[in-house]
């Protein structure tokens, strides 16, 4: 039977590659739970609730919530899934880094954590699902049979993202990504709901010095045992 797959980690530890790939491997649906905190965050960048560099109108994104509608494409052959926002197809611009830099504000604020930790259990409630993101193991599906904790160092992590972003076309330096994972990561382990946290029964993969290939057979090794 179908179990659910939580994975949850710190920013850029290729947590949604390896969700895709198992996804993909097993006939199960992917969901990128980070894509749904940015799209929230996208919203509130375009209807004015950003201040600054950080710096958030915090009644002006809750009371926007109701305005915002997420969904995910049906997965193509790489397993991508399109992020949608109110019907448009956001995928590419919720990496920008304007996007990534106010993010981790967005998702501290309580509403926005319930109104998609609901929204997140409907989508993985018949199972069968391999969901990525910070409180996937310990908040939206403490019952899952398999919970991962992805881990990998600082450095690897911003080479990796710096390389996705170039790819995209975007030009950010090294060193402006690694200030952002480290923001997040400070913001995202130290906010007072839902911090990140690794789950008690977690499995940990420090992925630093492995390949996709090689984390995929670790984890469908998991779910054999
Ligand atoms: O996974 P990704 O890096 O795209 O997530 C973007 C941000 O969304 C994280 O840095 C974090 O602030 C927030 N997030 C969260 N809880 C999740 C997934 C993402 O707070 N389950």
């Amino acid at each position: 039977s179908k179990i659910t797959i939580a994975i949850d980690g710190y920013s850029s530890c290729g947590k949604s590659t390896l969700a895709k790939a198992l996804a993909q491997k097993m006939n199960y649906t992917f969901i990128d739970s980070g894509a749904m905190y940015r799209c929230v965050a996208l919203f509130g960048i375009r209807n004015g609730c950003v201040l600054g560099a950080h710096k958030l109108n915090l009644s002006c994104v809750v009371s926007s919530l109701p305005q915002i509608n997420i969904q995910f494409g049906e997965a193509d052959e790489k397993g991508n899934r399109a992020v949608l926002l109110n019907q448009e197809d956001v995928s590419d611009e919720i990496r920008q880094l304007e996007v990534a830099n106010i993010v981790s504000e967005v998702a501290a604020i309580e509403e926005v954590r319930s109104f998609l930790v609901k929204q997140q259990q409907e989508l993985g409630s018949k199972g069968g699902v391999v969901m990525d993101g910070r409180d996937i193991g310990t908040v939206v599906f403490p019952n899952a049979q398999l919970k991962l904790f992805v881990t990998a160092k600082p450095e690897i992590r911003a080479q990796r993202r710096f390389l996705e972003l170039q790819a995209k076309g975007e030009t950010n330096s090294m060193e402006e990504i690694l200030q952002n994972l480290k923001h997040r990561d400070r913001i995202d382990s130290t906010r007072a709901i839902s911090p990140l946290t690794q789950a008690k029964d977690a499995q940990v993969l420090d992925n630093s010095e492995m390949s996709e290939l090689e984390q995929l057979e670790f984890v469908l090794n998991l779910v054999k045992n």
